[in-house]
């Protein structure tokens, strides 16, 4: 793939004066084709919202197995290998999704997540002939949307992440609206990044809390979790 083009970097300190430490938050633009099937994503595929679970889920348990594979071809222990679903049932403003996967570094969050390069997003917008919905619709399904999925049920996509001994040591945001930028800052204390892995923190659309609370989880969940193979917990409960 190759790099989005417009970048603005903006400063900002995140500690009090004094003991501050200057962090560049950097603002990059979305490819145009990314833009395209964004907007797709957010404004015209209604049917199957819920396929953005089995996307993220998918996208967790590929980082997972690499992340075991990693660690084996090492001698190393994997460590603890799980999928962690948060709802929030007070108000279903939220939804996390962690996993403690491979990771990724600041470069890959850019590249995997800015392009569309070598995902099955690609194949859905190749296969987009003149954009009506019911053709959408059956090449989502036929294909998946990839990681885009999650902004068919969010107002803004924040992956937090960690590539553990891979990484410099630090974990990144990456953070969306899924308009025509994304933002790339280090990650805070309060992020609560995974030692290794990923963290997704959706936040919700108002008129999608119904598929994002426990119960609503659940039911997509029970779909395909058993396809997964490591263990997925629900708010702390194994499915
Ligand atoms: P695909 O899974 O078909 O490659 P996606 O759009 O679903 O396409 O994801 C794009 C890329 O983002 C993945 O290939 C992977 O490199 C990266 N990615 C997405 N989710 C995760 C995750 N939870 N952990 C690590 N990498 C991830
Ligand atoms: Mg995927």
């Amino acid at each position: 793939g190759t790099v989005p083009t417009t970048r603005t970097t903006s400063w900002h300190r995140t500690r009090p004066r004094g003991t501050a430490r200057t962090v560049a938050s950097e603002t990059i633009g979305f490819k145009a084709e990314t833009r395209k099937l964004l907007d797709i994503v957010t404004n015209s595929l209604y049917a199957e919202r819920e396929v953005f679970a089995r996307e993220l889920v998918s996208n967790a348990s590929d980082a997972l197995e690499r992340a075991r594979h990693d660690a084996l071809a090492r001698g190393e222990d994997p460590g603890r290998l799980e999928i962690r679903i948060t709802t929030d049932d007070a108000d279903g403003k939220t939804l996390a999704i962690e996993d403690d996967g491979r990771g990724m570094t600041r470069e890959e969050l850019v590249e995997n997540l800015g392009t569309i390069a070598k995902s099955g997003s690609k194949a859905f917008l190749e296969g987009l002939d003149g954009t009506n919905e019911e053709a959408a619709a059956n090449i989502i399904g036929k294909f998946g949307v990839g990681f885009y999925a999650s902004f068919m049920v969010s107002d803004k996509v924040e992956v937090i992440s960690s590539a553990g001994a891979r990484g410099d040591g630090k974990a990144w945001k990456w953070s969306s609206m899924g308009d025509g930028t994304f933002t790339i800052e280090e990650a805070t204390e309060s992020d609560g990044a995974p030692a290794r892995g990923t963290k997704i923190l959706m936040h919700i659309k108002k008129d999608q809390k119904h598929l994002v609370s426990k119960w609503g989880m659940e039911t997509v969940l029970k779909k395909y979790s058993s396809f997964v193979g490591f263990p997925i917990l629900l708010n702390g409960n194994r499915m």
